[in-house]
């Protein structure tokens, strides 16, 4: 026989990495929906009025190795200096375990957001560890887990003494100490605009109590002042006023904290905790408060509830504050937020413990101290006179050139008005560090660091115990702690584990290789301030990022500054509304929004002003079109936008599109379109050419950023041309539209993620994906369509990238919830789909593209089994309450207990897509959700709490 050669190609990864399917299994999907091709099948689904004419195309797909070569050369014009530019940014030595163990681990960062408890307890309680942290250092009653930076932080605390004040000048003025970090300030100024609020910004002793709702003091100051801020606080609380401290959380291991000076909220930064500065983000900001204001603080807040064996369980508290329940009465817009970094700062503080904390803090204060000595005996005036870690120096005429002398030395300084230099001293900063500065100053000096000085004020230092839970009391050697962050990660499911089919959030694959330039030195070690010469790589990189988004949506410029989709609303309407004003129509101020509308959006058109008028659906699921018109019409004088999702939060390509935002522009409205959905339409439609004028993209989801267990997320806005110039700005870029985030690129060292994907995919990949990830949604609904039945599908009786499965029929008829599913699922091992949104009692299911047929098939499987069951519950097989629904999910405590139930142990534990020895347990029973938000515990439970299963 004659042999024969054949060349084979190398899997690239456009087509086979990120792509899930093979072709040989598209080709039997294809087979299941009833299609010969997959472009037949989208020709089908995505209607041809809004298809888009010109295929993306940007050259060739990278393969990985030449990506990361391209993006290591990019990466080498960020200049690396020592940055000592302070303003809330500050060098930090991230502990390697957790470098290794969480921010690089797949088990940590491609988790979801902890919504189902049973299988999110290792992340719930680093974060409730985060809490602890947070409440005990601030001296406070109760923390959340976590915003989105310190600046928004502030602006949240302004929004949250506004609707708790009872001060008779409610309504009035929020004072801002002008010692506030610039960032911050102007933050506040842009949220509190459209809410009517006047904002004073002046010295505290200016302070006029009476005339406040409350005031916000920072601590130490930006400039380094420490001041004790205990009588201000008097003074308002006398006037029913709110007083809000900005802390250094680094600072309070030494300094008396915010709660012992009285105050109702402490808000910061966690970033020195071990988080890069990474040009501005992400880090996770903190908020704190009193037992009184818990309920009106926004975020995500853990709690401990039990489970029903009444074992101790995490979940999360409180939800009926947020806004996905609460919509434009919620408490604010945040959904996700800075998880996976809430996680590392809660570990930097059990690896170091109080102990370790407290000597960071020293050693960073005694630094500081014995720079300033030098200055000073060098005839320097150096303020203030007692400091944490920052001191100003007044240099007269010498200001540029003492702050290029200290760039020659590799080191930032702070420029401080036109005749001052600051400097702000962090755990990384070292003997040559020291004596650097000073010969930026002309200096010649040793540093001497048996030098043990204190330059601490007597009326601010720290009596109180902090950390005193055992968690931060672990042995400190390392086999432990890298043990605890193990077994945490095992008792969650993340996309390294299963598929997890979550309508709307978009789960899909997020590459190692996208990863891996998040952590160049490069990227994470350059300060948000520095001098724009030494980021030119970031700037090249945002550069040819937001070109090719231009591309992909249609929109014509970019704006990379919010760090979650719900700030990119918020930026968004915000945009919006200077357009409005600057062409004199400041007067509009009615939304237009479907009812089926994700929460985050009624409640960003609240913090804009915004009146919400709800527009209702179909019996398609579509928007109802002449309701949509009647509103327009009615409000048409005060239009200001509406508020859509394309394709729909029902998961349907409506082809009434166009015409919808025809409607809003004849009124004088603007069209804003939620790109949540965008993974439904890259390659194939454009939200700019098909009536938007702006939308926000969630880079955690159609572009591969991870989702990190609830953050961090970037939520660039995509606009019009018309809308351009009313992006918002940043004091450091001199614009006169004020920032929505605290840095300018909002949380840019996550943008690699993004920027990587797209060079791997290229245009056609990009749209290769995209289909794809309709395929695998067209392929669930054809297989459980049946058994459940598809709640909405299009004309054509397709749906786009994700399906509601319709389980109300099996409640209505035996009693099984969509609860019952969800929890029986963690029995095969997945994730439930979205849960009772945006129907009530149903389950959204979006696999996307990355998935291939082995794991849709498993998760059919396991709906098929589930649906089984629950025949057998209306049949009256088996009994209403004891069947392995209702008990669901099954644990290793149920097996070695009695077994008095009409099913067995292997029906219970390994139902279909359980995967035998490789099976996910749970590591507790069902949570009881209810229970938590009337026994409210939002700190570490005492270690008697814990049962002896070996719980940590
Ligand atoms: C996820 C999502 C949002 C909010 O995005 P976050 O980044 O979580 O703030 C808004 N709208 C829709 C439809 C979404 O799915």
């Amino acid at each position: 026989m004659a042999f024969k050669l054949t060349d084979y190609e190398a899997y690239d990864f456009a087509n086979r990495r990120h792509i899930g399917p093979s072709p040989t299994e598209m080709a039997e999907m294809l087979k299941v929906i009833g299609f010969k091709t997959l472009d037949d099948l989208i020709d089908a689904t995505v209607p041809e009025a809004i298809r888009q004419q010109e295929p993306l195309d940007w050259g060739p797909a990278m393969t990985e190795r030449d990506a990361l070569y391209h993006m290591k050369e990019v990466a080498g014009q960020n200049k690396v200096l020592t940055s000592l530019i302070g303003q809330g940014y500050y060098g930090t030595s991230t502990p390697a375990p957790i470098l290794r163990n969480i921010l690089e681990n797949p088990a940590w960062y491609t988790a979801y957001t902890p919504y189902q408890p049973e299988i999110s307890q290792g992340r719930l309680e680093a974060l409730l560890n985060y809490q602890t942290m947070v409440s005990d250092l601030t001296g406070m009653d109760i923390a959340n887990a976590s915003l989105l930076d310190e600046a928004t932080a502030a602006a949240e605390a302004m929004a949250m003494a506004h609707r708790g004040a009872r001060s008779k000048a409610n309504n009035a003025a929020f004072f801002v100490d002008q010692n506030c970090h610039a960032q911050t300030i102007a933050v506040i100024q842009t949220r509190a605009a459209p809410l009517g609020i006047d904002v004073v910004v002046a010295d505290p002793d200016e302070l006029d109590p009476g005339a406040v709702f409350g005031a916000i003091f920072q601590y130490p100051g930006t400039y380094g002042h420490v001041r004790d801020f205990t009588d201000e606080i008097k003074a308002l609380h006398d006037h029913k006023g709110i007083a809000v401290v900005a802390a250094d959380i680094l600072s309070l291991a030494l300094l008396k904290s915010p709660g012992e000076m009285g105050a109702d909220i402490a808000i910061g930064s966690t970033q020195r905790f071990g988080v890069p500065m990474g040009y501005g983000g992400p880090h996770a900001a903190y908020m704190a408060t009193t037992d009184k204001l818990k309920r009106a603080m926004p975020g995500r807040i853990i709690g401990v509830s039990i489970d029903s064996r009444g074992n101790k369980a995490y979940r999360l508290a409180l939800q009926t504050r947020e806004q996905h329940i609460r919509r434009e009465k919620a408490n604010s817009n945040v959904c996700t937020a800075q998880a996976l970094l809430a996680v590392m700062a809660s570990m930097y503080a059990v690896y170091h413990g109080p102990d370790g904390i407290k000597a960071i803090a020293q050693s960073v204060h005694r630094k500081t101290s014995r720079l300033a000595a030098g200055l000073e005996e060098h005839g320097f005036k150096v303020e203030p006179e007692v400091f944490f870690d920052t001191i100003t120096v007044e240099v007269g005429p010498l200001q540029q050139t003492v702050m290029e002398a200290a760039v020659a030395r590799g080191i930032n300084l702070r420029k401080v008005g036109e005749t001052k230099v600051g400097i702000s001293l962090d755990e990384q900063t070292r003997k040559e560090t020291i004596e650097a500065v000073w010969g930026a100053f002309g200096i010649a000096r040793e540093d001497d660091s048996s030098n043990k000085q204190y330059r601490l004020p007597d009326y601010a230092l720290r009596e109180s115990a902090y950390l005193t839970h055992p968690i931060f009391h672990k042995n400190r050697a390392e086999a432990e702690i890298t043990r605890y962050m193990r077994r945490l990660a095992d008792r969650d499911l993340a996309l390294d584990r299963s598929m997890i089919p979550l309508g709307s959030c978009t789960m899909k694959l997020n590459a190692t290789v996208e990863m891996i330039p998040v952590t160049w030195p490069e990227f994470g070690n350059l300060h948000p301030f520095c001098p724009k010469d030494q980021a030119m790589g970031y700037h090249a990189m945002i550069e040819d990022l937001n070109d090719k988004l231009c591309q992909i949506t249609g929109y014509d410029a970019i704006s990379q500054q919010p760090n979650s989709g719900a700030q990119g609303e918020y930026a968004g309407l915000l945009t919006i509304r200077n357009y409005h004003a600057a062409r004199g129509e400041a007067h509009r101020n009615v939304c237009l929004i479907p009812t089926s509308a994700h929460g985050t959006n009624p409640a960003s058109a609240q913090m804009v002003g915004y009146k919400v008028v709800p527009v209702v659906a179909d019996d398609h699921g579509n928007i109802d079109v002449a309701d949509f018109r009647a509103k327009a019409e009615k409000h048409s004088d005060h239009l200001a936008a509406c508020m859509i999702t394309y394709p729909s939060t029902h998961g349907v390509f409506e082809d009434t599109v166009q015409e919808v935002c025809e409607i809003t522009h004849e009124h004088g409205g603007q069209v804003y379109i939620d790109g949540a959905n965008m993974n439904a339409m890259v390659g194939l439609a454009q939200p700019g050419k098909i009536g938007g004028d702006v939308s926000h993209l969630n880079l955690h989801k159609t572009f591969c950023i991870p989702h990190g267990g609830g953050g961090p997320g970037m939520g660039p806005i995509g606009v019009k041309s018309h809308l351009t110039d009313h992006l918002p700005g940043h004091p450091e870029y001199g614009s006169a539209v004020g920032p929505v985030s605290a840095a300018p690129f909002g949380s840019p060292s996550i943008l690699p993620v993004s920027w990587a994907y797209i060079l791997l995919m290229g245009g056609a990949g990009l749209t290769q994906a995209t289909k794809v990830a309709i395929l695998n949604a067209n392929y669930i609904a054809a297989r459980l369509k049946d058994a459940y039945g598809i709640l909405y599908t299009s004309a054509t009786g397709r749906v786009a990238h994700e399906c509601i499965l319709d389980t109300r029929a099996l409640n209505d008829e035996g009693g099984v919830t969509v609860d019952d599913v969800a929890k029986r699922l963690v029995d095969s091992g997945f994730h439930a789909p979205t849960m009772s949104w945006p129907v009530a009692g149903t389950l959204m299911v979006e696999p996307t593209e990355s998935e291939p047929k082995d794991e849709l098939d498993r998760f059919c499987d396991a709906m098929l089994s589930i649906r089984a069951e629950a025949q057998d519950v209306i049949d009256g097989k088996i009994d209403p309450q004891n069947n392995p629904l209702k008990n669901a999910p099954h644990t290793v405590r149920d097996l070695v207990g009695d077994w008095d139930r009409p099913y067995s142990r292997e029906a219970a534990c390994f139902p279909p897509g359980s995967l035998g020895v490789d099976k996910y347990w749970s590591p507790v029973n069902r949570v009881d959700n209810a229970y938590g938000d009337r026994n409210l515990i939002c700190t570490c439970p005492p270690m008697s709490d814990y049962d002896e299963s070996g719980d940590s």
